[in-house]
């Protein structure tokens, strides 16, 4: 049994949450400087757990809140193997029952030994983890995607979680379509938000799918075997690739930092034809198209911060 890191420090903070209605105006209004057309409502959460998002639970409604659990320094300049977590542990924490939570990790070792992408996707219930989360790694170099077992609770590193009770609720409805500018579809909402509430700090999270147009994800393959100190050095370490829609992606964005070392957008897919990783941009700018569901998250919740930190590695 390989050591869990059960040693959980947590600081939460209260983050702005304004009205979904007024985040609607403003991203209709702004996302036009980065796409030809984009359509932003408030509606009732779709069933998520139906095509083409296949996650845990139906909604993102109840007690929504952005979790950062470790950080890029655990992999950078090595991997800290110690750093295990187990996803119920960190679903007791936050203290949300059912616990719904989608977001960003690196794949757990104890699945598979190798550097992964890991879109967690878990329902935690009376402590039982019901997981429907997606790991993309590389096989002799052939892209990998599976789905991580109900008794594989472990994820590695790094986490950067929305959660909530995954009850049905309104939510953002995000559409767009032929991007113009060079923003990438969560840049350029982070940035939009950043602009308009200075000072304050606005988080997001959910899901979104590309569903036309190529994009430019990355995976991560074996373990380095030299140290990583850089950016650079870690875009030499990854294996980037251009993927086929459709990309559905779990995440989070959060306007401003608030001193707890967070990483501020960070999204990874998975998808039913072999293709996942981390999501970077889209590739051919002129079909890309969007579809998200997102909810305005109430709180933050710094889970085992990392006491060394750095600013590489957050690409
Ligand atoms: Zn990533």
């Amino acid at each position: 049994m390989a050591a869990v890191e059960r040693n959980l420090p947590t600081e939460s903070k209260l983050l702005h949450a304004p009205p979904l209605e007024e985040v609607a105006s403003l991203l209709n209004e702004q996302m036009k400087s980065n796409y030809s057309w984009v359509d932003v409502q408030v509606v009732t959460c779709p069933d998520l757990t139906k095509e083409p998002f296949t996650l845990a639970c139906k909604g993102l409604g109840g007690q929504p809140r952005l979790v950062e659990l470790g950080g890029v320094p655990y992999l950078m300049p090595w991997c800290r193997r110690e750093k295990l977590y187990d996803i119920r542990d960190v679903a007791k924490r936050l203290e949300v029952e059912p616990a719904f939570i989608v977001g960003p990790s690196m794949g757990p070792w104890t699945f598979r030994d190798t550097g992964a992408e890991m879109a967690v996707c878990a329902e935690v219930k009376n402590g039982k983890l019901n997981n429907y989360s997606r790991i993309t790694w590389l096989d002799k170099g052939k892209i990998v995607v599976e789905r991580v077992p109900d008794n594989e609770p472990h994820c590695g590193l790094i986490g950067n979680w929305f959660c909530s009770q995954g009850l049905t609720d309104k939510v953002l409805q995000i559409r767009c379509k032929k991007r113009t500018g060079s923003a990438d579809f969560i840049s350029c909402i982070r940035q939009i938000l950043q602009d308009r509430y200075k000072g304050k700090s606005v988080g997001l999270g959910g899901v979104f799918v590309l569903k036309e147009g190529k994009a430019q994800l990355h995976v991560a393959p074996q373990y380095s075997k030299t140290p990583l100190h850089s950016d650079q050095d870690l875009i030499d370490w990854l294996k980037f690739f251009d993927m086929s829609p459709p990309l559905v992606a779990v995440g989070t964005l959060v306007s401003e930092d608030l001193g707890l070392d967070l990483r501020l957008s960070h999204f990874h897919s998975f998808s039913d034809h072999g293709e996942g990783g981390h999501f970077h941009i889209d590739t051919e700018p002129e079909k890309a198209e969007y579809l998200a569901y997102f909810s305005v998250a109430q709180s933050i919740h710094r889970i085992d911060r990392p006491a060394e930190t750095h600013q590489a590695g957050r690409i």
